[in-house]
């Protein structure tokens, strides 16, 4: 079956279709990295991983570009109250720089830990300050902005198919948008482009301007720095619902207008919410949330539990999160795995019928609570152990969950805490292209007795 995926700005699920043969170009928008990422956002992270690998099964090269938010994200994410970041700073007494660094890191382990790709492209916001401001003149030369006492806004009103994108009605948009009222906006949805750097305080991180010393605003980013790493046409925009109406709506509406090219993303797609009992939001902005090292790390659970979890669920369903489904996803995970050891360590064919089958769910819009019941069936089905084997580690490239490197460690060997350590800061100095610390990583671990090798975006450790 040819892979179909849900189109936001269609609303229908569509065949995909790439721009190029030779490579899928994939934006996801990143973290504001003000404090730990919580499980909410990893089930977009997840989910975003997901489409990725699936991509990849299909036989697609995917360019992945994700961005950090790293300036300019206020409070008010209608462009009024303080910068996210430099609140932080302030509340935990560490430069701007810093909690961006600190946070940064942080996300990075949870995807390490969550077996997440790593974007081949992780650039943030003010490294590419340049770039925001080149759009901000185009669009500026175009007619598009205006400027009010803080900051140069973006015209909606200039844009008659603003809303296209959550498909709302514009009257229904700037009723949302009126609940932080600035007076000097020509139109309620109005946002801005660049902020002024206020007078009374002193910020961390400003930059001079055509327009005066000041930030850009937060949409900006992922418009230039997608353009610059992907072009004014590529295929998949992704990340979670909470964005279809604001961030992204905005994104397109400003990306379109300075390049003049429509479209500028051919697929949107977005993961709908993880919430706490009850349908209470979690959200990072008001303290409501659990991380992964709060209910995963820290109580010895491994974390692959939680993306094993977020696959009982269609990403565009809601969610909802308790303690039961970390206990029963625990045991089923370790059942799971007891399953695959117990097929031993032959490793035959993989049976096309239960191939063609799990691509079926996969290429449903990603369907993984269909891909799970394919994956059970496996266990079931009249083959050999060596082939059910070989299919559970074809399948596995999309579930990431290590079933490949729990075989490969099936027997007594016992890899000690501290090689494993090293293994994973090995891991993270490759994932951030340090080479040379990867290289002196591994020189320890063959010091130690032990050899890594790279498999898949992770790694396989073994006695020398
Ligand atoms: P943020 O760091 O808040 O800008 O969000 C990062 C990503 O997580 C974005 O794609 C959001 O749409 C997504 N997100 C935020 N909260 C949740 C949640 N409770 N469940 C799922 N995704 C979320
Ligand atoms: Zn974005």
């Amino acid at each position: 079956m040819a892979l179909k995926l849900y189109n936001t700005l269609t609303r229908e699920k569509e065949e995909f279709k790439p721009i190029s043969e030779l490579e899928v170009g994939l934006y996801t928008c990143g973290p504001t990295v003000y404090n730990y990422a919580h499980i909410g956002n990893m089930r977009t992270y997840v989910f975003e991983d997901v489409l990725k690998k699936v991509l990849t099964y299909n036989d697609y090269r995917v360019k992945h570009v994700m961005n950090i938010t790293d300036v300019g994200h206020l409070t008010g994410d209608r462009d009024m109250g303080e910068d996210k970041i430099e609140k932080e700073s302030k509340k935990e007494n560490k430069s701007a720089w810093q909690i961006a660094e600190f946070y940064t890191e942080k996300f990075k382990e949870d995807l390490l830990n969550l077996n997440i790709i790593f974007p081949d492209i992780l650039c943030k916001a003010t490294e590419n300050i340049d770039e925001q401001i080149e759009m901000i003149e185009v669009l500026e030369k175009k007619g598009f902005t205006y400027k009010t006492s803080d900051g140069i806004y973006f015209d909606t009103g200039k844009v008659p198919d603003y809303t296209k994108l959550s498909g709302q009605k514009l009257e229904d948009l700037k009723e949302g948008a009126r609940v932080e009222v600035n007076d000097e906006k020509r139109n309620a949805t109005d946002f801005a482009l660049w902020k002024f750097s206020s007078k009374e305080t002193k910020r961390q991180m400003e930059w001079d301007s055509p327009w005066g010393i000041g930030f850009p605003g937060w949409h900006i980013e992922c418009s230039a720095m997608s353009v610059k790493y992907l072009g004014e046409h590529f295929d998949i925009h992704a990340g979670g619902v909470d964005f279809i109406n604001l961030h992204h709506t905005n994104e397109l509406a400003q990306t379109e207008s300075a390049t003049g090219i429509k479209p500028w993303v051919n697929y949107w797609m977005h993961g709908e919410f993880l919430n706490m009992k009850d349908g209470e939001k979690m959200a990072k902005s008001t303290g409501n949330f659990l991380t992964l090292k709060s209910e995963f790390l820290d109580k010895d659970i491994n974390p692959l539990v939680y993306r094993l979890a977020t696959f009982g669920v269609h990403y565009r369903k809601q969610m909802e999160w308790n303690n039961e489904i970390v206990a029963s996803t625990e045991t089923s995970y370790n059942n799971l795995l007891n399953k695959v050891k117990a097929l031993g360590k032959d490793v035959g064919f993989i049976n096309m019928e239960l191939r063609e089958r799990f691509l079926d769910s996969i290429n449903d819009d990603l369907n993984m609570p269909k891909a799970l019941a394919t994956l059970n069936e496996v266990f079931k089905y009249g083959i050999s152990n060596a082939d059910k084997l070989a299919t559970i580690l074809d399948f596995d490239k999309v579930l990431g969950l290590n079933l490949n490197i729990i075989d490969n460690l099936s027997t007594e060997e016992v890899i000690p805490e501290d090689i494993k350590k090293l293994a994973e800061d090995r891991l993270l100095a490759r994932n951030n292209k340090n080479w040379q610390k990867s290289d002196e990583l591994r020189d320890k671990i063959t010091e130690l007795g032990y050899e890594v090798k790279d498999v898949n975006g992770g790694y396989e450790i073994s006695k020398m």
